[in-house]
């Protein structure tokens, strides 16, 4: 079984929202709505100053407060790491929302379930690529197994010193970020 993860390299993303719309279109996420963002962020100190864009989305923790805090198990672990929605137990609630240091979630307006990034599992299922790495056209969002010691993921990581975010409220995220400025050594 594979263990799904993320790595954006944050020095490739020239902010064309190219995966935020593909993501949209995959999915179907209504106009208000996202699964999947672009920040931009100035880094560094003055007068060495940057503007970077950083994607922002689920991060498939490994210690999901919102898997722990659902009250029907709607939200929760599949054995490939990734986190998942099963709609038709979710009752709206929000204390998903709610538990979620990531503001990833949201509650869809025509359907009352909460929705948010599953990694396109569907076209896992057809053992394609999350719908924003496959339009990624500068190659930022990079997808793959963490357990294959030869899967793209495993050598960028292995490669580059990487972070993850809010490390310190200890949810285990997998999404990673290299090449942020001012660059780690
Ligand atoms: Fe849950 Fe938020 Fe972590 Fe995603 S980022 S697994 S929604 S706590």
């Amino acid at each position: 079984m594979p263990r799904y993860v993320m790595v954006i390299d944050q020095s490739r993303c020239i902010g064309c929202m190219a995966c935020v719309a593909a993501c949209k279109r995959e999915n179907d996420v209504p106009m208000e709505h996202f699964r999947t963002r672009v920040v931009e962020m100035v880094r560094g100190e003055f007068p060495q100053l940057r503007t970077e864009m950083r994607s922002e989305l689920c991060n498939h923790c490994d210690h999901a407060p919102c898997v722990s805090i659902c009250p029907t198990g709607a939200s929760h672990k599949e054995k490939d790491g990734t986190v998942q929605i099963d709609r038709k137990r979710c009752v709206g609630c929000k204390a998903c929302i709610t538990a979620c240091p990531y503001d990833v979630r949201y509650i869809h307006p025509e359907h009352g379930w909460a929705d948010k990034c599953s990694f396109c599992q569907h076209r896992l299922n057809e053992k394609k690529e999350p719908a924003c790495v496959a339009t990624c056209i500068g190659r930022s969002r990079r997808f793959g197994d963490l357990d294959d010691p030869e899967s793209e993921v495993s050598h960028l990581l292995r490669e580059n010193s990487w972070r993850v975010l809010k490390p310190e409220v200890g949810t285990q995220p997998h999404v990673y970020y290299i090449n942020q400025f001012p660059r780690k050594s």
